[in-house]
């Protein structure tokens, strides 16, 4: 079953997702070499404590972070804790919050201090811009499929990394999100053709879409912690996240601040105006 929003419970999805963005961009500017995980944490639950909003992942399945801190060869899932940071990791920061039942869910990728090679922004911009297309393709007559057949077709369009291929993780994906944050439909980030096209895209369904990319394997593993997801070759990922409303009037990226308006402008798709605004 997927759960169709009205206008006034996108409106207050829309408010959950401003506090995401306010979250996630607190925890960019804490994210320097020399902070740990645990700090980017707190910066994060006192930006959500601060909007009068309560996070999703504190306590999901007994999780003890309020964001994912994903370092290096971490896909997702990172526990934030004492692992400090240093000049030249990447950290993939996944946060979200509750306003009044309603959930927003988003994460970036920071490449911390300097000395990264290109190929690492190359990996960071392959994944965001993947993303974006990804939600480019949300719109009315579209199927589910369709943006599952955008991630992974500009990914493919790319210029290959120096040691390999990107490699599309097939373990995480997308979902629905609303009035909480795991909802159906499952989004895959790649075409399997033996899943159909999926449900239609009509105005009220929300999606989260994040696509996950290593320079190397698809394959990732758990660690024995339940949580922590690496790549199985040790390469490094990024991951970016938006929660997304499909609406009668377009897309609206409801953890992004201008809502989607710049990016999307972009690719020539007009976001649906702001209902906060
Ligand atoms: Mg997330
Ligand atoms: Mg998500």
């Amino acid at each position: 079953m997927v759960e169709i929003k009205t206008p006034e419970q996108i409106a207050k999805m829309r408010e959950a997702g401003l506090v995401v963005a306010e979250a996630l961009k607190a925890c960019r500017e804490a994210a320097v070499p020399g902070a740990t995980t645990g700090e980017l944490d707190a910066v994060a639950a006192k930006v959500i404590a601060d909007h009068g909003a309560t996070s999703n992942f504190l306590g999901y399945h007994g999780f003890t972070g309020t964001i994912c801190a994903s370092v290096n060869d971490v896909v997702v899932h990172g526990i934030p804790g004492d692992l400090e940071l240093r000049s030249g990791d990447m950290i993939s920061i996944d946060c979200g919050a509750i306003v009044d039942g309603w959930h927003g869910d988003a994460a970036i990728t920071v490449l911390v201090g300097e000395g990264h090679g290109q190929e690492l922004h190359e990996l960071s911009r392959v994944t965001e811009a993947s993303m974006w297309a990804g939600i480019a393709a949300m719109k009315r007559g579209n199927r589910l499929q369709d943006v599952s057949r955008a991630i992974e077709s500009y990914v493919r369009r790319q210029p290959l990394p120096p040691k390999g291929k990107y490699g599309i993780v097939e373990d995480y994906g997308g979902h629905g999100i609303g009035s909480a944050m795991h909802m159906d439909p499952h989004l895959l980030n790649y075409v399997d053709r033996g899943r159909g096209r999926g449900p239609k895209l009509v105005p009220g369904l929300c999606l989260a879409i994040e696509p996950m990319l290593s320079l190397g394997t698809p394959r990732t593993h758990v660690l024995e912690d339940e949580w922590t997801v690496k790549t199985n070759d040790g390469t490094w990922a990024s991951h970016w996240e938006h929660s997304v409303a499909l609406t009668e009037e377009g897309p609206l990226v409801l953890t992004a601040f201008d809502g989607g308006r710049e990016k999307l402008a972009e690719l020539g798709i007009t976001a649906a105006p702001d209902p906060l605004a």
